[in-house]
C-alpha cells in the first residue's frame, strides 16, 4: 500500500485557517462566521473557511469593479496579459503536488489522479488560453449605410472584454472548473469573484495566492468561501457584475439563468448531464467494456459528462455487463492518498445518502443490480454498481444520480440505439464505440449532445468546445468558444 506522504506545505496550508481574498486583503468573514470542511475519505473535520457574507461578496465585486474599470489592468497589454497566464501555469506546474493534495483531502479524489488529470490539465488550459490572449482580433466591415449615400466611412468591429466576471463552480473538479473560468477571463482581460463549491473551497483559495504570486493587480482575482445560497445568490444578484458563468445543477444553473436575464447579465451555464454510451455490435468489446466501466467510474462517477447510461447492442448486452461488473468487483476502494486505489469516497454524507436512495429505488422497482449495491464508511463511499432491468423512462435512466452508478439497457439496431440516447432532458455528451464508419458518421449528427466521443469517454481538449444541448446548460467553455463568451462586440461607424 503506497500512502502518499503530505508535504509539509499541504498541512500547513490547512493548518493556518485559508483566508479569502477579496481586493489586496486576505480576510475573515465580516461577521467571523466559519464553515467546516470534511475529509470525504473520514468524515472528519479537515480546517475552516470563512462563510462569507453578503457584505464580503459585495466588496469582492466592487474590487474586481474597480480593478477593471480603472486599475494598470484596464491597461495590460494582450503579451503581458499572455505573460502572466503562463508565469500562473508555471506557478501551479511548481506546486502541481500541493495542488493535487489539497484536492485529494478535500474533495476525496486520487491524490496520484489527481495530479496528472485535474491539476495538469487547468495548467494545460491555462497556456492554451495564455496563447489566445494575443490573438484576440477584431474585424474592418466595408459598410453602404443607405441612408447617407454621399458619404464615406471607416467602420470596425472590437471585440472587448466583458468586464467583471462572476464565477460559481461545483465540487467535482474544484480547481479545473475555476480554471476553465479564469482562464479566457484573464486571457481577454476581465476581472473576477469566483464563489468555489461549499466543499471543495481550498485549491481555489491557494490558486488566489498563487495569483497574486505572478504579479497580477490587486482585485483581478478574488475568491469567496460560502454557501451558494448566501455568497452564490450575492454574486448572481449583484449589478456590478457584468458576466455570470456557473457550473453546477442544471436545478441551480435554471435560477442563475432566470435571474441573469431580468438584468441581462451575460450568462454561461455548464449544468448537469445523463450521458450514453452506446457500444454497437461490432466494436472491439474488450475495450467498450473498459471504456464504459471508466466512463462511469472515474472519480466516483462525480463527473458531469460520466457515461451514466450504458446502451450495448442486445446480442453482446449480456457479456458487455459481465465484462463491466467484473472491473468493478475488481476496484479497490479508499482513501485518495493511496495509490494502490481505484476509487475514493464520495464527496458528502448528503451525495452519499443521494447515490444510496436511487440504488434502493432501483432494487424497490425489481430491477438487478449486476454489481455493487453496497455503500460503507467511515467516508461516503458506494461501491461501483450496475443496474440492469431498468425501463428507459426509470428514473435512474432520466435523472443525473452522480455517483457510480451505471444503467444498463440493450438495442436492437442503430435507431434504437438513437432513440433511446436521445431521449433525456440532458445532452452534455455521448459515446459511440464502433468501427464501422459508415454507421459512426450517420450518428453523430443524429446525438443531441454538446460532445461525441468515438471509441473513447469524456476525452477533453483545450481546443474543443465543451458544453451541453438541452438542460445541460448554455454556452461552451475551451475553445475559442469561451474567448467568445467572454467578450462583448463592439461596432465602430466613423464617418470621414
Ligand atoms: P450545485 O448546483 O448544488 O452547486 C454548484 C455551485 O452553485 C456551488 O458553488 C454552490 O454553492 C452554488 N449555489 C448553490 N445554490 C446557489 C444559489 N441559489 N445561487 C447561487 N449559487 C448557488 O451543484 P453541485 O452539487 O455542487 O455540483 C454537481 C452538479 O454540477 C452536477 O449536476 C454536475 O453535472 C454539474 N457539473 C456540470 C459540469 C459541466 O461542465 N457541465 C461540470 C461539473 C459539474
Amino acid at each position: 500500500m503506497a500512502i502518499a506522504t503530505l508535504l509539509p506545505a499541504t498541512t500547513a496550508f490547512i493548518q493556518r485557517a485559508p483566508r479569502m481574498l477579496i481586493g489586496a486583503e486576505w480576510v475573515e468573514a465580516a461577521d467571523g462566521q466559519t464553515m467546516p470542511l470534511r475529509n470525504p475519505a473520514t468524515g472528519e473535520q479537515l480546517c475552516v473557511v470563512p462563510r462569507a457574507t453578503v457584505d464580503d461578496v459585495d466588496r469582492a465585486v466592487l474590487a474586481a469593479r474597480q480593478a477593471f474599470d480603472d486599475s494598470p489592468w484596464s491597461r495590460t497589454r494582450p503579451r503581458e496579459r499572455q505573460n502572466l497566464l503562463w508565469k500562473l501555469a508555471d506557478l501551479m506546474q511548481r506546486d502541481a503536488e500541493l495542488l493535487a493534495q489539497l484536492e485529494c483531502l478535500n474533495n476525496g479524489k486520487s491524490a496520484a489522479v489527481a495530479q496528472v488529470m485535474d491539476v495538469q490539465l487547468a495548467i494545460d488550459f491555462l497556456r492554451y488560453m495564455a496563447g489566445w490572449a494575443t490573438k484576440i482580433e477584431g474585424s474592418s466591415v466595408e459598410v453602404s449605410v443607405p441612408l447617407m449615400p454621399d458619404q464615406q466611412f471607416h467602420s470596425f468591429i472590437r471585440r472587448e472584454a466583458v468586464g467583471v466576471v462572476g464565477a460559481i463552480v461545483a465540487w467535482n473538479f474544484p480547481l479545473l472548473l475555476a480554471c476553465w473560468k479564469l482562464g479566457p477571463a484573464l486571457a481577454t482581460g476581465c476581472t473576477v469573484v469566483l464563489k468555489p463549491a461549499d466543499e471543495t473551497p481550498l485549491t481555489a483559495l491557494k490558486l488566489a495566492e498563487l495569483v497574486q504570486e505572478a504579479g497580477y493587480p490587486d482585485g483581478v482575482f478574488n475568491v469567496v468561501t460560502g454557501t451558494g445560497i448566501t455568497a452564490g445568490a450575492a454574486l448572481t444578484h449583484n449589478p456590478l457584475v457584468d458576466k455570470l458563468t456557473f457550473t453546477g445543477s442544471t436545478a441551480v444553473g435554471k435560477e442563475i439563468g432566470k435571474i441573469a436575464m431580468d438584468s441581462m447579465t451575460r450568462v454561461t451555464l455548464e449544468l448537469g448531464g445523463k450521458s450514453p454510451t452506446i457500444v454497437m455490435a461490432d466494436a472491439d468489446l474488450g475495450s467498450a467494456a473498459a471504456g464504459a466501466a471508466s466512463a462511469i467510474f472515474f472519480n466516483q462517477g462525480q463527473v458531469c459528462c460520466a457515461g451514466s447510461r450504458l446502451y450495448v447492442q442486445r446480442k453482446h448486452f449480456d457479456k458487455v455487463v459481465a465484462d463491466i461488473a467484473g472491473i468493478a468487483n475488481a476496484m479497490k476502494l479508499g482513501s485518495g492518498l493511496d495509490a494502490s486505489v481505484d476509487m475514493g469516497p464520495l464527496i458528502s454524507a448528503r451525495q452519499q445518502e443521494r447515490v444510496w436512495r436511487y440504488i434502493e429505488m432501483g432494487r424497490e422497482s425489481g430491477a438487478t443490480i449486476a454489481c455493487g449495491g453496497e455503500q460503507f464508511g467511515p467516508g461516503y463511499f458506494v461501491k461501483p454498481t450496475v443496474i440492469v432491468d431498468v425501463d428507459q423512462q426509470h428514473s435512474l435512466v432520466q435523472e443525473e444520480i452522480f455517483g457510480p452508478v451505471l444503467v444498463a439497457i440493450p438495442f436492437d439496431d442503430e435507431a434504437d440505439a438513437l432513440r433511446m440516447a436521445n431521449d433525456s432532458p440532458y445532452g452534455l455528451g455521448a459515446s459511440i464505440w464502433s468501427n464501422d464508419l459508415a454507421a459512426v458518421h450517420r450518428m453523430i449528427p443524429r446525438i443531441k449532445s454538446g460532445s461525441v466521443w468515438v471509441n473513447c469517454h469524456s476525452a477533453l481538449d483545450p481546443a474543443l468546445p465543451f458544453g451541453g444541448y438541452k438542460m445541460s446548460g448554455v454556452g461552451r467553455e475551451m475553445g475559442y468558444a469561451a474567448i467568445e463568451h467572454y467578450t462583448e462586440l463592439k461596432s465602430v461607424l466613423i464617418k470621414l
